[in-house]
C-alpha cells in the first residue's frame, strides 16, 4: 500500500466524535462528501460530553497536539443518537427532546473549546436516527 502523506505533516481538521462502531464509518463518509478529506481523530465516549467533562482535558489535550504538530484550521464535534454515554435513547421523551438536547451539548462544548484552542473554525454535528432506527441524518450546528 502506498503510503500518500510521504511530504506533508499537516492537515486541515480535527474531528472528535463518539468512539461507537456504528457511527464513525457514515460520519467518515458524510465528511469526505463534504471535501473534508484529511483530519485526525479524537474517539472518546460521548464526544461533546467528555468535552464538557470538567474532571477531564483529554479532548483538549488531543486538540493541543492537533493545533500544534498538524497546523489544524478546523474543529468538528460530532455527536450522535442513541449515545451510551448519555444513556441511550430511552433517557429521552422523544427524538426531538434528544435532539435538542444534543445540540446545545454540541454547543457548549464549542463554546467550551473556542475558549481552549486558537483555531480558525469550529464546527458541530449531530447524527440522528429516525424513529424506526433505519436511517441516519446529518445536522449541522455553527
Ligand atoms: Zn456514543
Amino acid at each position: 500500500m502506498r503510503f500518500k502523506y510521504q511530504k506533508t505533516h499537516h492537515c486541515k481538521a480535527a474531528i472528535v466524535l463518539c468512539m461507537d462502531f456504528r457511527f464513525w464509518e457514515p460520519v467518515i463518509e458524510y465528511l469526505k462528501t463534504n471535501n473534508i478529506n484529511d483530519f485526525d481523530i479524537i474517539a472518546v465516549p460521548g464526544a461533546a460530553k467528555e468535552i464538557l467533562d470538567p474532571k477531564s482535558n483529554l479532548v483538549e489535550k488531543s486538540l493541543q497536539v492537533s493545533s500544534r504538530l498538524h497546523c489544524i484550521e478546523q474543529i468538528i464535534i460530532i455527536n450522535h443518537a442513541d449515545c451510551g454515554a448519555y444513556g441511550g435513547r430511552k433517557k429521552f421523551d422523544s427524538i426531538e427532546q434528544e435532539k435538542e438536547f444534543q445540540l446545545k451539548q454540541i454547543k457548549e462544548a464549542m463554546n467550551k473549546i473556542k475558549q481552549q484552542i486558537e483555531v480558525k473554525k469550529i464546527k458541530g454535528l449531530y447524527v440522528d436516527l429516525d424513529k424506526a432506527g433505519e436511517k441516519i441524518n446529518f445536522a449541522q450546528v455553527n
